[in-house]
């Protein structure tokens, strides 16, 4: 089993900066009950200048608090001082690169009333890539994501997460590296902790915002797809159109941009080391590096 922490793992609550092996929640709280809590993954990276830098925390902060709003979780902190107290964490614990955690999670209530108060923490640990570096051998998912009438599938709660891990058991127990899922339509929406892109003719398609979500890696794949002159289309695709491909990726976070070796055993239509995905992946690695970066480089 992982360590997510260690004797002298600081971790910061509501305003405090406290020990982990230390801190306490209230087992009769209405997030753990209820699975009724927000959360959001971020990473700081060692760039190259030598600094440690919080990629794109403002976005990640603003989905926190958007996140709370969707589901009437109160959300009363100020995202610049969560923003330092990110920084803070990660200088007590003595990290550079780190997955940092923030989880706004409610009091003790057993009733289904929205929320009156909230508490927040924020943890950090060492997590190499999410889904390991491997292309991944993924399997169409027998799970759907969530219907987004009957959820607000863009804010980021905790409890949407049974769902990811029904799909990502599945997946393992059959042999597989991960789950792709469909939405409500049978379309394909994302992976369970990942959204997906697929490359064809020379073209990127990633599904549009609705059914998915939206996320923050995701725009910054789109952002470096218009700035490397990559054509790229949100559109709706199925299944049997994405095994069309020549090829197909993962996006995330903890996942950063990870490639697919095939999708129900079958691969993809080019090898991943000419794709556009692999020129995407070392594009966003210089990103969140602050590397520059020239496609025409990579190609040659
Ligand atoms: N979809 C789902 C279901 C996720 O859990 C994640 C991870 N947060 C993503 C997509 C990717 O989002 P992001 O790039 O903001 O980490």
């Amino acid at each position: 089993m992982y360590s997510y922490y260690n004797d002298n793992t600081i971790l910061y609550i509501n305003g405090e900066y406290t020990k982990a092996n230390t801190a306490t929640t209230d087992l009769f709280g209405q997030s753990l009950h209820y699975g009724y809590a927000v959360f959001e993954g971020i990473r700081a990276y060692k760039t190259a200048n030598g600094e440690v830098k919080i990629f794109k925390a403002k976005e990640h902060f603003d989905r926190l608090q958007r996140s709370c709003e969707l589901i009437h979780i109160p959300y009363k902190f100020d995202n610049e001082a969560l923003i330092a107290a990110c920084y803070k964490v990660l200088e007590m614990n003595n990290m550079e690169e780190a997955y940092i955690r923030p989880l706004v999670f409610c009091p003790p209530n057993m009733t289904l009333k929205a929320a009156s108060e909230s508490n927040i923490l924020i943890c950090a640990w060492e997590w190499g890539a999410y889904l390991g570096e491997k292309l991944l051998r993924v399997m169409t998912s027998s799970y759907e994501r969530p219907n987004p009438k009957a959820f607000k599938i863009e804010s980021k709660s905790a409890g949407l997460y049974v769902n990811s891990i029904l799909a990502s058991q599945e997946a393992k127990e059959k042999g597989y590296d991960e789950a792709l899922l469909l939405d409500m339509n049978g379309y394909v929406a994302e992976g369970p902790g990942a959204n997906i892109f697929f490359e064809k003719d020379g073209k990127i398609y990633t599904p549009p915002a609705g059914n998915i979500l939206p996320g923050i890696t995701r725009a910054t794949v789109i952002e470096l797809c218009q700035e490397l002159n990559i054509p790229l289309e949100e559109k709706l695709f199925t299944i049997a159109e994405l095994k069309e491909a020549e090829c197909a990726f993962f996006c995330g976070t903890a996942a950063e941009v990870i490639g697919l070796d095939s999708l129900d055993g079958q691969s993809f239509g080019k090898p991943w080391a000419q794709s556009l995905g692999k020129v995407l992946q070392q594009a966003y690695k210089a990103r969140v590096l602050e590397k520059s970066f020239q496609r025409e480089a990579q190609l040659a």
